[in-house]
């Protein structure tokens, strides 16, 4: 199994998957979690134009977006050249790059584009 994958976050009580991680699973309120790999493919939920990027990120606007996986609904980061590009129900898969430098250091992450 590829390091590079996507993951989330699985219940250890009800199973429901998240990512980001949360503090108390959204379906049963349980705190315990397990990593687990879930698919690099999906689809666009919903997205959000950010205009000011938090420092480290050199682009001057980035997009994020809400992808169905499947079994989770994933926040992630998504590069199109611009908010046209992006439409509901669009095919998205996820690429690992660097996403950011903090202190000179390359910080890598999944990015989400069209295939
Ligand atoms: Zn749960």
């Amino acid at each position: 199994m590829s390091e590079h994958i996507p993951f989330g976050y699985k219940c250890l009580n009800c199973g429901k998957l998240h990512y980001p991680k949360h503090g108390r699973c959204l379906q049963c309120k349980h705190r315990e979690f397990e990593k687990v790999p879930v698919s690099s493919e999906g689809t666009l939920i919903t997205f959000t134009q950010l205009k000011a990027p938090p420092s480290g990120i050199e682009s001057r606007s980035l997009f994020l977006g809400v992808i169905d996986l499947g079994d989770v609904r994933y926040t992630g980061q998504i590069e199109v050249e611009s908010i046209d590009s992006l439409h509901i129900g669009m095919k998205l898969v996820a690429t690992w790059k660097q996403v950011r430098t903090i202190d000179n250091r390359s910080i890598y992450g999944f990015v989400w584009g069209p295939p």
